[in-house]
């Protein structure tokens, strides 16, 4: 049995709360031969600050560099919101992005039957729901340069961002694209604003080169960003992937979040390119949501979003989908039996808190195995 290199990096707030449950069900799949998890620990965030002065000590980026895949919590909190700007929490997981060339982001939006009711849009809209949004994460506006404010000297300011794509960038977010697409429904919606942005119609020129060049077999339609927001809380189930830039992606996958009802369920993955010799790649999984101080160290936080992010770890890291897919059941099951944490408590039984989610889940794994 292969042994997997995992570095925990918790972070902040409820960060050590919900990753302490993904310690169990890497345990429990140990317990059952499944798998073997070598993990390492390190800090990140305002907890790297406390310790190091920094959002993360090169020791710890080391070991990121080194692992197979890292697992990462939240960061973040009022106690550090007066530090320097560059060694706030967040700097430490721009670092890791940064640092191991994470381009894409993939945020699954997912909607459990049990939960159809917490959603803002009816259940029939959104019941089943299981679409994937791929976000380019390293390039387009949100690094472009010139990106400034200066001042034009008659008593105005000029802010500006540049949107910025080549050719290499679009082609290989298009290739994650239509390969998660060939493992899924066999569709992908590419998304840009080709009717006002010169990188719009380049993205929409690679990306329609690159299905006929090597993904002939998978269904492209290409939409408009706005009119794909409006398609995403009209009739989402038309989705299976989504493909789009930095800036729509970062827009767009929170509205698809929404549809699903809670914070506390969104997992994410951020994948750099497969290395030719090792055929691994580099990648960073966590929830979507942050530290939620408000709630941090009351044993409530959900750690669905958590285990999800590790189920994801096994089904895009180690091509264990066969496990990722056992838990994701167990989670599913667990939610059917009625138990919720306290953040989408519609339509429950019974309100657990952190650790008793993490044991129930568990609990069904082993059930299963
Ligand atoms: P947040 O996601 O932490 O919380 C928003 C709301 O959702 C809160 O009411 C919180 O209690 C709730 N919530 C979030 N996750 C939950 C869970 N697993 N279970 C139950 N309820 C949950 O966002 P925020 O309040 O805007 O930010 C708090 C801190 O987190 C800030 O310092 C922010 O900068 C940071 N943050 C970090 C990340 C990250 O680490 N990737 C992402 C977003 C925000």
């Amino acid at each position: 049995m292969a042994t997997y290199k995992l570095l925990l990096l918790p972070g902040d707030g409820i960060g050590p709360e919900v990753m302490a449950e993904v310690e169990k069900v890497a345990r429990a799949l140990a317990a059952m031969g499944a798998a073997r998890f070598e993990m390492e620990r390190g800090l990140v965030g305002g907890s790297a600050y406390d310790a190091h002065g920094k959002a993360i000590s090169e020791g710890d980026m080391a070991l990121a560099m080194a692992a197979d895949a890292v697992i990462f919590g939240a960061v973040g909190g009022p106690k550090w919101d007066g530090v320097p700007y560059d060694v706030r929490p967040e700097a430490g997981l721009l670092r890791l992005r940064k640092d191991l060339a994470l381009f894409a982001n993939l945020r699954p939006a997912i909607c459990y039957p049990a939960l159809a009711d917490a959603s803002s849009l009816k259940r029939e809209i959104v019941e089943g729901l299981d679409i994937m949004i791929v976000r380019e994460l390293t390039g387009g506006v949100y690094f472009g340069e010139p990106k400034e404010i200066i001042d034009l000297g008659n008593g105005q300011k000029r802010g500006i961002d540049t949107q910025v794509y080549d050719t290499f960038e679009i082609e290989r977010i298009g290739r994650v694209a239509f390969e998660l697409a060939r493992k899924r429904r066999n569709k992908v919606t590419s998304s840009e604003k080709r009717n006002v942005m010169k990188s719009g119609v380049l993205w929409h020129e690679v990306i329609t080169a690159l299905h006929k060049r090597e993904y002939p077999d998978v269904q492209l339609e290409h939409q408009l960003a706005d009119a794909l927001g409006m398609q995403l809380v009209r009739w989402p189930k038309q989705f299976d992937v989504i493909v789009t830039d930095n800036l729509f992606g970062d827009m767009l996958s929170d509205v698809a979040a929404m549809l699903t009802g809670s914070l506390g369920m969104l997992p994410s993955a951020s994948l750099g390119a497969v290395d030719k010799v090792t055929d691994k790649r580099k990648a960073l999984y966590e929830p979507v949501h942050g530290s939620a101080p408000d709630i941090a160290g009351k044993g409530m936080a959900n750690p669905i979003a958590m285990i999800g992010s590790f189920a994801m770890a096994l089904r895009y890291s180690f091509g264990l989908g066969d496990l990722a897919d056992r838990i994701e059941k167990a989670i599913a099951d667990t939610l059917d039996e009625g138990l919720r944490t306290a953040d989408i408590k519609a339509g429950a039984t019974t309100i657990v808190s952190t650790a008793q989610m993490g044991d129930a889940i568990v609990a069904k794994l082993n059930a299963a195995a």
